[in-house]
């Protein structure tokens, strides 16, 4: 179920299935959004300084009556912040407008070049100081997270990265299963790009569940954490509904094989 989650490499905790909160407005809409999840049984929230919505988030936090230790917030530290003194700054502010005393994980959004390991080190020093139980990084690819490694003292314990099964980043997905890096993934539903790929509708029939469940199982089953976003009650029940059945090794293969490396997103050496 929705509370069921995965030990990441530090002990902490992190549920399996949570709400992205990309594109929903700041104020009532992405409040009403988190409040209805939370409502439904979410416990993990995914946002992002770039996304400007971290207020609202935190006003939905404030309101509901699930306590603070049975919820997961992740936030990110943006492009344009990033720089030792300037990613702790940020910190500040993110916590400030989530309305928080601590954050459950700090992710770097991107590795920008030439700062990404200054960025890291605040990161390090946020984590030491007690004032975010994890750490991690998003869009890193095999050679950022050999770089960062290098000098790290603490290792990221998530890779938030685009991922779905046309984008199923095997090789990365190793690399990070190797060093006990969880992966994560991002537009997990390719905004729905896909949905009539005929694996996913011929499996979406035989379980009596939509090809958007399919998609989430497959991740569940390749034990890759999953954000969809939706804004919708009945889209954010429909996709949490995933632990009601199993995918076969086989049915898993053929998902698999979607695998093009197509990439929506920007390519993490070539973002700007
Ligand atoms: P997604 O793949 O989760 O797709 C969301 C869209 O799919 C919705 O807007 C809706 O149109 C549709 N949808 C959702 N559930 C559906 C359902 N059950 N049936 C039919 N259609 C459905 O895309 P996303 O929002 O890009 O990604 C999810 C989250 O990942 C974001 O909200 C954000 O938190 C995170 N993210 C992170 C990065 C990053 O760089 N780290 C980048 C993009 C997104």
């Amino acid at each position: 179920n929705l509370q069921s989650t995965t030990t990441l490499h530090n002990g902490v905790k992190m549920p399996r299935v949570g709400l992205g909160v990309y594109k929903m407005e700041e104020g009532n809409d992405v409040k009403d959004a988190v409040l209805s999840a939370i409502d439904i049984g979410y416990r993990s929230i995914d946002t992002a300084s770039f996304y400007k919505n971290e207020e609202g988030v935190g006003q939905a936090l404030q309101e509901t009556s699930v306590s603070r230790e049975d919820l997961f917030v992740t936030t990110k530290v943006w492009n344009d912040e990033q720089g030792y003194e300037e990613t702790l700054a940020a910190f500040d502010r993110s916590l400030e407008k989530l309305g928080l005393e601590y954050l459950d994980l700090y992710l770097i959004h991107w590795p920008v070049p030439g700062k990404y390991k200054d960025t890291w080190r605040a990161l390090e020093k946020l984590y030491k100081e007690g004032k975010v139980k994890a750490i991690g990084v998003s869009n890193f690819m095999e050679h950022h997270l050999e770089d960062l490694l290098k000098d790290a003292e603490v290792k990221p314990v998530v890779n938030q990265v685009e991922l779905h099964p046309r984008l199923a980043q095997p090789e990365l997905r190793s690399f990070c299963e190797e060093r006990g890096i969880q992966m994560e993934a991002w537009s997990p539903l390719a905004r729905g790009k896909y949905f009539d790929a005929p694996i996913l509708e011929e499996l979406a029939e035989k379980y009596e569940k939509t090809p958007a469940q399919i998609i989430l199982r497959w991740d569940v089953q390749h034990g890759i954490i999953t954000i969809p976003k939706s804004t919708k009650a009945h889209r954010q029940k429909e996709n949490a509904d995933l632990f009601d059945f199993e995918l076969t090794a086989d049915e898993m293969k053929q998902i698999d094989d979607l695998n093009t490396g197509e990439r929506n997103g920007p390519h993490p050496d070539e973002f700007d």
